[in-house]
């Protein structure tokens, strides 16, 4: 084709380098954490949670929501997937082992590689 204006050849390499960059960062991200707030209207309690998720390349990735209302009340729920890889399910157990029974009411965490749980706490 002939123009005015003189082509270059598109720079490949560029764009495929920034997605790398982009992949790399995904797997140096290894947590994402939300905090929301909930309001139950039937108790009129706020609940304020933290959720940690491990990003992983292997399995849905392991989960724990610290969540605590307005009455003092704070709970810890770890869950652990159905097909977790090996490092996320230790990871349940280290984060289960890591909680102070004392700084919550109730601590409650789901194996669902085993199909069982466990419940710390006065309940
Ligand atoms: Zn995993």
């Amino acid at each position: 084709m002939i123009s005015k204006y003189r082509f270059r050849q598109q720079p490949v390499n560029s764009w495929r380098q920034r997605d790398n960059d982009r992949q790399r960062l995904v797997g140096e991200k290894k947590f994402e954490e939300r905090t929301r707030r909930i309001f139950y209207d039937t108790d009129g309690i706020h609940e304020s949670q933290t959720e940690q998720n491990r990003l992983c390349q292997h399995c849905a990735g392991a989960w724990q929501i610290d969540s605590t209302s307005d009455r003092g009340y704070r709970i810890l729920a770890v869950h652990i997937p159905r097909k977790a890889c090996k490092t996320c399910r230790q990871l349940g157990y280290d984060w289960l082992d890591a909680a102070d029974p004392d700084a919550y009411h109730f601590i409650f965490m789901q194996d669902r590689v085993k199909d069982e749980f466990v419940q710390i706490g006065d309940h």
